[in-house]
Parts: C-alpha cells; sequence; structure tokens
C-alpha cells in the first residue's frame, strides 16, 4: 500500500456506580421514565454544587491500571464550554491538563497499542429526535464516564475492532462497567489518516508530518454501534480516502457520521479548526492530591486480568493460547472453567483437595465447555449466570465416562438434559436407563442377533470388506440404544466373527 493506515480510538466507558458524578441521583437509568432520574445538579441549574463520586473516582483508577497507565498524584476536575442542548450547564465537567491516568499501554493480537490517557468526566443528556420534534432527557446526563485516548498507534480496521474489544472485556473484569456498545455504556469514536511512509512520526500522541510539515487531514468518525461497525465504518473510510488520494481530490479535515444501514460515512461537520473549549479548573470541585498508599490499596482491589489469566492457563493447564482465549473471554467463563477443572480433579481423589490435574483431563473439560456448553449458550441466548449446570456436575458426569458406566456419546444426551433441568448426571442416568451395558452376556447375545439378522454383511468381512463391520457395530449400537460398551463390543464381534 501507498499509504500507512494511522488510527487513534477515544472510548467513553460508563461507569456503573451506584448514583451519578456528582449528585445523588441513581445511574441506573436504562429504560426509565426520561427526566425521572435528575436533580438541580445534574440539570445543571443555578447555584447547584457538584460533589465527586468517590467510587467513580476509585473505579476510573483502578481503570489506569489495568491499562498499564501511570496513576498522578494530582489531579483535577475541569470545565469544558461549549453549547449543545444536551448540555445545560454550557459547560462539561472533564479533566483537561491533570487527568487521572496518563501513557497507559494495551497488548492487542501481539501489538502495544499506546493509552495517551483516561479521564473521568460527567455524560451529557440525550437528544430523542421524531419527525417533528427533537426531545430532550436528562437522566443520562452526569452519569461518570472515563474517556481512554489512545495513541495513534492503530494500524487497520481490525485491529481497532479488538483494541476496543479488549477496552470492553477489561471493564467488564474490573466489573466497573456493562460496557455495552447497543446501549451506548461504551461507545467509540474513531480518528483516521492515510499518511506517505516516512513523511510522519508521532509526538505526544500527536502525528506530525516531518517532511515540509506534509501531512494528510484526518478525520474523526463516530456514530459506530457496534464492534463489527467499527471495522466496517474504519474499512470504508480507508478506501474513501485512497480513492479522493488517486483523484487527486482534496480531503478535508472534519467529522463523518457512519450510516449503518448504507454502510457509508456522511460529513456532519467541518474540523478545520480545532474548537476552543476554554478550559479552566472547576472552581466548585477541589484537586486531588492522592498517596501512593491510596493507589497501592486500589492496586490490590484488580482482579486477575484476561493476560494474566490466559497466561496462567497457558501455563497451569496446557491450554493452546487460542484454547485459553475462548475460555476467559468473560471473568464469569473462566471460572466456571475453573471450577469444572477442580472439581475434576477431587471426583478423581473421592475428596481430596485439588493441587493437580493431568492435562488431556484439562482438555476434556475444555472442550465439553467450548462445545456442548457455549454451543448451548449461544443457541439459546442465555447468560451464563442463568445456566442451570454447575462445574462440579459437568466434572461428575466426566467421572461417569471414566468409570464406564456412560459412552460419550449417551454423556452427550444427558448434558442436554441436565442443561434442560439442572438435575444431576447420575440421576438421569438412573431414571433414563442410559447406564453402559458391560454385561458379556446380554451383549453376546445382541451381537449373535445382529450377526443372524445380517448375512450380507457378514459374508462381505470374510472377503475383507472392513467397512461391514463398523455397519455391524453401529446396528448393535443400535440395539442397546447406544448404551452398549463400545470396547466390549469390538472384542465380541470379532470372537463370534471367528
Ligand atoms: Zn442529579
Amino acid at each position: 500500500m501507498k499509504y500507512d493506515v494511522i488510527i487513534g480510538l477515544e472510548v467513553h466507558v460508563q461507569l456503573k456506580t451506584k448514583s451519578k458524578m456528582f449528585c445523588r441521583c441513581s445511574a441506573s437509568v436504562w429504560k426509565a421514565q426520561p427526566n425521572s432520574h435528575t436533580c438541580p445538579v445534574c440539570l445543571g441549574l443555578p447555584g447547584a454544587l457538584p460533589v465527586a463520586n468517590e467510587e467513580a473516582v476509585r473505579e476510573a483508577l483502578k481503570i489506569g491500571l489495568a491499562l498499564n497507565c501511570q496513576l498522578l498524584n494530582r489531579a483535577k476536575f475541569d470545565r469544558k464550554h461549549y453549547f449543545y442542548p444536551d448540555l445545560s450547564k454550557g459547560y462539561q465537567i472533564s479533566q483537561y491538563d491533570l487527568p487521572f491516568c496518563v501513557n497507559g499501554w494495551l497488548e492487542v493480537d501481539g501489538s502495544r497499542i499506546g493509552v495517551t490517557r483516561s479521564h473521568l468526566e460527567e455524560d451529557t443528556g440525550k437528544l430523542v429526535h421524531d419527525d417533528k420534534n427533537s426531545l430532550i432527557d436528562f437522566n443520562r446526563s452526569g452519569i461518570p464516564l472515563m474517556e481512554v485516548v489512545s495513541e495513534p498507534d492503530i494500524r487497520s480496521p481490525q485491529e481497532a475492532r479488538l483494541y476496543a474489544q479488549k477496552i470492553q472485556q477489561i471493564v467488564r473484569y474490573l466489573g466497573v462497567s456493562d460496557a455495552d456498545m447497543e446501549r451506548g455504556s461504551l461507545r467509540v469514536d474513531a480518528n483516521v489518516s492515510l499518511q506517505k511512509p516516512g513523511k510522519w512520526k508521532v509526538e505526544d500522541g500527536k502525528v506530525l508530518g516531518v517532511v515540509n510539515n506534509e501531512l494528510n487531514p484526518k478525520v474523526e468518525i463516530k456514530n459506530m454501534n457496534s464492534f463489527r461497525s467499527i471495522e466496517r465504518a474504519l474499512t470504508y473510510e480507508i478506501e474513501r480516502q485512497l480513492q479522493l488520494f488517486e483523484k487527486e481530490e482534496k480531503l478535508s479535515q472534519e467529522t463523518r457520521g457512519w450510516v449503518e444501514a448504507k454502510g457509508i460515512t456522511v460529513k456532519q461537520r467541518s474540523k478545520e479548526f480545532a474548537p476552543d473549549y476554554r478550559y479552566f479548573p472547576e472552581p466548585d470541585l477541589p484537586p486531588f492530591v492522592f498517596k501512593n498508599s491510596y493507589f497501592e490499596v486500589i492496586k490490590k482491589e484488580i482482579p486477575e486480568l484476561p493476560d494474566q489469566k490466559i497466561n496462567r492457563f497457558y501455563h497451569d493447564y496446557a491450554l493452546e493460547i487460542k484454547e485459553a482465549e475462548i475460555v476467559t473471554a468473560t471473568k464469569e467463563l473462566a471460572d466456571w472453567f475453573e471450577g469444572a477443572v477442580k472439581a475434576y480433579a477431587q471426583t478423581e481423589k473421592e475428596g481430596t483437595t485439588y493441587d493437580h490435574i493431568d492435562s488431556w483431563k484439562v482438555k476434556l473439560i475444555y472442550n465439553w465447555v467450548s462445545g456442548e456448553l457455549l454451543r448451548r449458550i449461544n443457541e439459546l441466548q442465555v447468560p451464563l449466570g442463568e445456566v442451570k449446570v454447575t462445574p462440579a456436575q459437568l466434572a461428575e458426569l466426566l467421572y461417569l465416562i471414566d468409570k464406564g458406566e456412560i459412552s460419550s456419546t449417551i454423556a452427550k444426551e444427558v448434558f442436554a438434559e441436565m442443561f434442560k433441568t439442572g438435575l444431576d448426571a447420575k440421576k438421569i442416568v438412573e431414571e433414563k436407563g442410559l447406564k453402559q451395558v458391560s454385561d458379556e452376556i446380554q451383549l453376546r447375545e445382541a451381537v449373535r442377533e445382529v450377526i443372524n439378522l445380517n448375512p450380507k454383511p457378514v459374508a462381505d468381512i470374510a472377503v475383507g470388506k472392513k467397512e461391514a463391520k463398523g455397519f455391524l457395530i453401529g446396528q448393535i449400537m443400535k440395539m442397546t440404544s447406544g448404551r452398549a460398551n463400545p470396547g466390549l463390543v469390538n472384542k465380541i464381534l470379532e470372537e463370534e466373527l471367528g
């Protein structure tokens, strides 16, 4: 390609605190009656005074730590002035030159993406448009919002999607946000430009033209409502810019909106001049002075994060990286998987505590979790939290296979029933009479009967057509409703056929 693709993302994460950022209003406003969660502070009425929500500050610091940021000992809130109907005060309380977190990074698919800064601000109200009117809902106004600004280190639309997904995964692991793009608790804006190789460099998060200041303008894209649309919008925009350059037309610095239905970006406003927000320190909120000991306390509250978990599963359980990524997709799934591993190790030793498990057994659990469990979860769209089967129950089911009480095929049938009812495997096997038949006399009868009923395949085997044997085994399995012990069937069949 004749150009380098330069992408930077701004990710907004709504924090899941009980109350809003600067007032006592509840922050759980999803589907609430419009303007029912408001007060003089979040409506921006004159004379109302903000008080910072400590929990939001803690969560903001946690996000910073999880993104490998440096936390600043001195931080403050500032007023960012601009006019828009959803911002009744005429300014937004945000952070300008002393944000909570700076200079972080995130590893995405092997490359390190810099995080310039991460700051806390208040969300704005929401405009709702119909055919004739524009309505304002201030429920969202004042909800704590974390903005994570990346360095222009992202080089492809796919990498942009992965980066945003990773931020979602991390804040969910931290339990500080639902980070749901459809509900708007995770919002992503992208900046993209195409630069000639060798003519640009990055300094302090800004792309600089190094040869005669020759730099192509960047375009900001908004309105991307899913991870897929991030990738699609950027792909479209890169192609659009490329075509303009090919035709030697001028590209202007502007903000464009992604139109999902049409699969295109359209111009929203020109950005030739950087707006002057007249930032100044928020006079109603004192600046923050953090001791390092406070940061240490917050650090201890951070759970094991996805990358650490993947690493541990790789080393302790000998899972492949790809496999570890699948079972650590969410913290809940990782806990479920590990719960099953530990329970399985315990069933084996009947009551002893977990210390070691063979890697082939972990692999078996992995296969069941990534196969039977996740398949059903995706098919039926049930969240893991509502799944009736417990990790210990899966372990018990696998133990029944180990002991030869049921076959793997029957186990799948049993699992389906467990998923539906939440009953123990043992109970289902007993009630449905699914126990494996390992009684030699009973099996020999079945084998003889199948041989008598199928003279043609028997004759085929005699002349060396081995496929015919598979057919006979299938018939025996059918006759025993799949419950025959396969090893034993094979042995008896060999004997009977001579
Ligand atoms: Zn309020």
